[in-house]
């Protein structure tokens, strides 16, 4: 098998991403829309469990969406891990 992949990325930029509460640092973010594209929520593909929303102001653009949800999860606020 000739390995001639360049190492380059289609298309998807990688971006840092802060951990996941529930422990992961997810790799990509899933976004959900509402139906008027005013809000969405964006949750990692670690979990899927841990849901950020972030104000979509109806952007359709693919790219700001994206950055508007990356943002929104790297800044929202994360409390300590739960401790028995
Ligand atoms: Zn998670």
């Amino acid at each position: 098998m000739s390995q001639d992949k360049p190492d380059a990325d289609d298309g998807l930029v990688r971006i840092h991403l802060e951990p996941c509460p529930c422990g992961q640092t997810p790799t990509m973010l899933m976004v959900e829309l509402e139906n008027s594209k005013k809000r969405g929520h964006t949750f990692g593909d670690c979990c899927g469990e841990w849901l950020v929303e972030f104000s979509n102001n109806y952007n359709v653009d693919r790219d700001k969406m994206a950055a508007k949800a990356k943002a929104a999860w790297n800044r929202a606020p994360r409390s300590d891990p739960v401790s028995s």
